[in-house]
């Protein structure tokens, strides 16, 4: 269940650092350009491609948008990064990670951000100190995040569309175009935010021609 919270709102939560919330993750999270891309930098990878195969499986969104999702293993369906019951990433783990226990519902139009507790079933979690709303969503969500997913709500539907738009020949064709500029095409010594702007607004104008 998730609850709409507010900013200036004070929640219960603590963390025990008991790793569940990592275990039975299979085909749960999504591993975005911007989590590939740092968590590449994080670990030494030479491109993005180097993540991408060793950290990750490809799939299609609603059968038609690629994505990747973070591999796992064991008999539990733990996260890969799962190491002795703790992150081996933690500096580098992805946007879903970083904002547990709350998720994100970004307004395309006003730039704003709903934001919502996840109420699960740990019940460690709601029995801790109070912690602000506010100052967790600025320690976990940077100005750099939150563009980045502005930018994704607001490009990803246009895209999806041009996609259907074309023959399912001609969709087979862009498949590969879309994973290279939306996931591949970073050079890991530049910023990441351009790249992924320019990325995007290359792969509308290809989408376009063809239609
Ligand atoms: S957030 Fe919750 S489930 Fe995850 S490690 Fe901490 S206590 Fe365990
Ligand atoms: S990246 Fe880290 S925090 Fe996220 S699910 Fe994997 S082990 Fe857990």
């Amino acid at each position: 269940m998730v609850e709409q919270v507010f900013e200036n709102a004070k929640v219960h939560f603590q963390c025990c650092r008991c790793g569940n919330c990592c275990r039975h993750v299979k085909e749960q999270i999504l591993v975005e350009p911007m989590d590939a891309f740092y968590m590449a930098r994080h670990l030494g990878c030479k491109d993005m491609g180097e993540l991408y195969d060793n950290y990750t499986c490809p799939t299609l969104l609603q059968g038609l948008y690629p994505v990747f999702l973070m591999q796992v293993k064991g008999p539990d369906d733990a996260c890969v990064f799962l190491e002795g019951g703790q992150c081996s990433i933690y500096e580098a783990r992805p946007r879903t990670c970083r904002i547990y226990p709350f998720s994100i519902n970004p307004n395309v139009l006003d730039g704003s951000f709903r934001t919502f507790q996840n109420w699960d079933q740990h019940e460690a979690h709601f029995t801790g100190p109070l912690i602000s709303v506010e100052e967790w969503m600025r320690e976990n969500f940077n100005e750099e995040a939150q563009a980045f997913l502005l930018t994704e709500y607001r490009m990803l539907p246009k895209l999806a569309a041009m996609l259907q738009q074309i023959t399912q020949d001609e969709q087979m064709r862009f498949y590969s175009q879309v994973i290279f500029l939306h996931y591949f095409n970073y050079d890991l010594n530049q910023s990441f935010l351009l790249q992924h702007s320019a990325n995007l607004e290359e792969l509308k104008r290809r989408l376009e021609r063809a239609i």
